[in-house]
């Protein structure tokens, strides 16, 4: 245990000084992590391993551990990618002279460059091994490649973090319900959960109905927990669950889920709530996205998404001058990821297109000492999706139980004029009838509540009628054999 504990004093030191992690430290954390677990029980007293809980900086310190990560990401950059090669030649940039107040002279990568041609913006000094696509519900997918090293990283990360962090062990039983080709975060669940003893069960994105059936099957399993205990899924598939659940009268007592986990997508306010009370579990929502891992974001109690500083450099910018967002602004998160965390696909000032709103005073939470912005708004696609976010939409529609789940939406932009909100109901409300009057009644009033800049709103229950809506994750279903459910009638509907 001499070595476990010693390793364990170097992490502290380093987070505490904020000197760069070596990623073999990061392996061998993980795997001590994991000694102790089996021999102890608990993890030990050690939340200070857990990224991000290291405590309040000394600034200057922060500022010099900074400048030499920006440094080293755009000296390997500029070095080894034809993408950077070309940018740093024809400004004739210095990557050594680069310092955080003089960063904004590397200009900011849009996200196009890379889907155009991921290959300029791998190393010279990598070995490629893995390729990531995103889902591509916003348009194009996004390719990333991946060396085995970063893999390597990324798993040893998310050991860590799911012992610290969630509490995983070895008695639980996680369930994937994340697309089965989305391999990398695949991988890096199925390793991690594995590797702490706990038991990994891969849904897949299935029809709903065949998903619940899954989780609330027990397990028998001598030293496990009677069902699955966790969950991971992304919103709009959480969604979907909960349409099942509340339609065909699943309960809390019918699952033995302790938490949910949700990330890709926004998850609103009152998805969390239904989801809580159908589940009986906690439901918590994280970011982290395909281009910039391990970066990524935590919620607090307070309400904020608290960014890691160790993995990578978070700007947050006016997505259309990429001047600097001013407190209480809207703005798009760009962001470094910093070598050697990364060593493949690397990307300086990456224009993620994801927007949050900066705190307008700074925050005192317990995570004060990691930069903050709101949870993610929505994705960047134009003026309008600054100010009618797709958050503020969620929380407007799944309060509502007469929208049936995942919401169908679109917004109707007219020229001179704030945009139309068009809403698919649930069938049979006819127009004109009481209910229906009443749902259009109560998302106006709460529309101008939130102070929610919308022409009208216009409710369809008929999808033919209604303009062409976002695909969501939801939508990437994957087929099963099983029957999707005994030939029973939904709740409330006519015997
Ligand atoms: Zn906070």
């Amino acid at each position: 245990m001499f070595g476990t504990a010693f390793r364990q004093l170097r992490y502290s030191t380093a987070i505490l000084r904020n000197r760069r992690i070596r990623p073999a430290d990061l392996e061998r954390i993980a795997r001590d992590l994991i000694e102790t677990l089996a021999e102890f029980g608990e993890p030990g007293e050690d939340s200070v391993l857990l990224p991000g809980q290291s405590g309040a900086v000394d600034p200057a310190v922060r500022r010099t551990v900074t400048t030499r990560s920006l440094r080293a990401t755009a000296r390997a950059a500029a070095r080894s990618t034809p993408y950077y090669r070309q940018v740093f030649e024809s400004l004739a940039l210095a990557p050594d002279t680069l310092t955080p107040e003089t960063w904004r002279q590397v200009p900011v990568t849009p996200k196009s460059a890379l889907r155009g041609l991921p290959a300029a913006f791998v190393s010279a000094a990598s070995a490629p091994s893995l390729m990531a696509l995103t889902t591509g519900t916003s348009g194009t997918p996004t390719t990333v490649w991946y060396s085995r090293a970063e893999v390597e990283i990324m798993v040893a990360l998310s050991t860590v973090s799911a012992v610290l962090g969630m509490g995983l062990r070895p008695r639980h039983a996680v369930a994937y319900a994340g697309c089965s080709r989305a391999t990398l975060p695949l991988l890096n669940v199925v390793e991690s959960v594995t590797r702490i003893g706990a038991a990994f069960v891969q849904l897949g994105t299935v029809e709903p109905a065949v998903a619940l059936d899954r989780l609330a099957t027990p397990l028998g399993l001598r030293g496990k927990a009677p069902q699955i205990t966790h969950l991971t899924v992304s919103a709009s598939y959480l969604s979907a669950l909960v349409e099942e659940a509340e339609q065909y009268g699943w309960q809390a007592g019918d699952f033995g889920l302790e938490s949910v986990g949700v990330g890709g997508e926004v998850l609103s306010e009152p998805l969390r709530r239904r989801a809580e009370e159908v589940f009986g579990a906690r439901v918590t929502s994280s970011y982290m996205m395909t281009e910039t891992v391990p970066s990524g974001g935590t919620p607090c109690d307070a309400g904020h998404l608290h960014h890691t500083t160790e993995f990578g450099h978070l700007e947050v910018l006016d997505p259309e001058t990429y001047e600097p967002t001013p407190p209480g602004e809207v703005g798009v998160i760009v962001q470094t990821p910093y070598v050697p965390y990364r060593e493949c696909t690397l990307l300086l000032r990456y224009d993620t297109g994801d927007l949050v709103r900066l705190p307008e005073t700074p925050p005192e939470c317990a995570l004060a000492h990691m930069p903050a912005t709101s949870p993610i708004l929505g994705r960047w696609s134009g003026p309008v999706s600054r100010t009618v976010t797709t958050r503020s939409l969620l929380d407007l529609l799944e309060a509502e139980r007469e929208v049936p789940l995942p919401a169908r939406y679109a917004l109707e932009e007219r020229p001179g004029g704030p945009p139309l909100l068009h809403v698919l109901t649930r069938r049979g409300s006819a127009a004109g009838s009481p209910g229906k009057a009443g749902l259009l009644g109560r998302l106006e009033d709460r529309a101008t509540a939130a102070g929610l800049a919308l022409g009208a709103v216009v409710l369809h229950d008929d999808p033919a009628g209604l303009p062409p809506v976002n695909p969501v994750r939801a939508d990437l279903r994957e087929h099963t054999f099983e029957p999707a459910r005994p030939a029973a009638a939904p709740l409330g509907s006519p015997a």
